[in-house]
């Protein structure tokens, strides 16, 4: 695996590289569900980048950049396992932003609600450094993962409103045995916490339960999910949320096309995410890739 700390390599090393060029973005401390975004890369792609970065400008000042788990040497002894080609691990913070750095993309709309309505500016620097990095490392294709479907949906937005020629592809979640979703930030959680949490995925259960039982109002389809979460005392709720998946405005009254329900819960600091699209099959769940289409 190439090691590349720096742009100006990894562009050289890109400039000789012809074919298809898969690049899976992470922040590390890299969990299975990251090495199934760098499978589906690695079926569809000649060439595997992985960047790591873990990148400052999604964090607001309270929040937990500083701690963030960071474990350079773990994440290097997977991606080899993995058969990734080169590695991008920007040296520092200073490397994507020097100094007089003024440029920042706004997914206008897409970046409000939901997770954006605890973090502001948290959607602005992901698109910023999402662009950056096609910008730098020039994919054909990316990959991302439907754990953070918001996200995915502004990027998704981002590379076409700006015409970069990279098709996105969104991958579905990768849960542990007890479903609750892979994420670095449950490491954060202590037994009791890590206990408590898959209370998330029996809410996403019973809300596309009472939907497959033919619900179609959203307030019952929400309450559902919320009776659920509200048996779990650790269980701090942001919001338990029906969208639509492209737009992600708010659902008012459900049409037959597939509805993205979104659950945030707090557990103590750690603020865990998740999502279902509906109707949820587990045999063939709906592919939000498929489902955003020409939209
Ligand atoms: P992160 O390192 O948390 O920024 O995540 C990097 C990529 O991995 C993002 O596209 C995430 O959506 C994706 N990802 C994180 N957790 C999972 C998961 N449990 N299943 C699938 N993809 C995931």
């Amino acid at each position: 695996m190439q090691i590349w700390n720096s742009i100006g390599a990894v562009r050289a090393w890109r400039g000789g590289i012809n074919g298809r060029v898969g690049l899976v973005p992470t922040m590390g401390s890299l969990h299975a569900g990251h090495l199934s975004l760098i499978k589906a890369a690695r079926a569809a792609s000649d060439v595997v980048v992985v960047s790591l970065f873990v990148n400052p400008t999604q964090f607001s000042q309270h929040e937990d950049f500083d701690r963030y788990p960071r474990n350079l040497p773990a994440d290097m002894t997977m991606l080899e396992g993995q058969n990734v080609d080169a590695l991008f691990a920007p040296i520092n913070a200073m490397e994507m932003y020097p100094h007089q750095y003024r440029t920042f993309i706004n997914v206008e709309e897409l970046s409000k609600g939901l997770e954006g309505s605890a973090r502001p500016d948290h959607f602005r620097g992901v698109a910023t450094v999402v662009a950056k990095l096609f910008n730098v490392i020039q994919p054909t294709g990316a990959y991302f993962g439907q754990k953070d479907a918001q996200q995915a949906v502004v990027v998704r937005r981002m590379a076409r409103d700006l015409n970069f020629p990279v098709h996105i592809e969104i991958c579905p979640t990768v849960r542990e045995t007890d479903g609750l979703a892979m994420s670095s930030r449950n490491r954060f959680l202590n037994a009791d916490q890590r206990h408590a949490a898959p209370v998330i995925y029996r809410a996403l259960q019973a809300a596309a339960a009472v939907y497959d039982a033919g619900e179609r109002k959203p307030d019952a389809i929400r309450r559902a999910a919320r009776d659920v979460l509200a048996t779990e005392p650790l269980a701090d709720v942001d919001y338990v949320a029906l969208t639509d998946p492209g737009t992600l405005r708010g659902v008012l009254e459900m049409s037959d096309q597939p509805i993205l329900l979104s659950i945030a819960v707090k557990f103590g600091e750690t603020r865990l995410l998740d999502n279902a699209l509906l109707p949820w099959s587990l045999n063939a769940p709906p592919h939000l890739t498929s489902i955003l289409g020409g939209m």
